[in-house]
């Protein structure tokens, strides 16, 4: 079968390989392995915040789908607000460069708040994020984090709630991006290096 490529295309593909702006990708995380993986972390954190409303600040773009999955996952009752970095662009690298492109609304003083991110690679978004977020005086900060890259990352981050732990290579899917494309699919897929 060839390989479905998402430029030309608008698939919601399930296949083991994809070519997404002229780079190929193979199936790395199935949807199902996410699902069951996003349903343990929802229950881990209702467990934690059974007494208390957690506020979910949800990291925009890329971690819309899995805020989504993981706040129906959470049995209690909590909340969900918006921030948005400048992130990648359109390339596969980081620029090293963060600022804020939208703040959140809520008023954080004395909440719980979860960082909810879609992947935290180098950390350096992570950092930069919860520095802004302390300084709004929550009672308690933490990150739920779906992917984590370890080798890349910076070694202080502490991360509280991680979905998966995954090799220093480019993912799609699931929410993640590559030039804005593979969004909508399913699974996520990892460069094919
Ligand atoms: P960091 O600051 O940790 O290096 O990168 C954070 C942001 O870069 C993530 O929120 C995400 O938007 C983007 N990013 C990092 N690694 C990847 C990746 O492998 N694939 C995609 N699509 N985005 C990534």
């Amino acid at each position: 079968m060839p390989t479905r490529d998402l430029t030309q295309t608008a698939v919601r593909p399930s296949e083991a390989t994809i070519t997404c702006r002229g780079e190929r990708f193979r199936r790395y995380l199935p949807a199902d392995d996410i699902q069951e993986r996003v349903e343990e972390m929802g229950r881990q954190i209702s467990r934690a915040y059974a007494d208390t409303v957690p506020i979910l600040i949800s990291v925009l773009n890329g971690a819309f789908m899995f805020t989504a999955d993981l706040m129906r996952a959470i049995d209690t009752s909590c909340e969900v607000d918006f921030i948005k970095l400048s992130s990648y662009g359109d390339e596969k690298v980081s620029s090293g460069q963060v600022h804020e492109l939208k703040s959140v609304d809520a008023n954080l003083k004395g909440r719980d708040v979860v960082v909810v991110e879609d992947i935290v690679d180098t950390g350096l978004s992570m950092q930069f994020m919860l520095e802004r977020l302390s300084a709004h005086d929550p009672a308690s900060l933490r990150v739920a984090t779906l992917l984590h890259k370890p080798e890349a990352s910076e070694p202080d981050l502490t991360l509280d709630y991680v979905g998966f732990e995954i090799p220093d290579l480019f993912v799609i899917g699931y929410g993640l991006d590559y030039g804005q494309l593979a969004r909508n699919v399913p699974d996520i897929y990892i460069l094919d290096s």
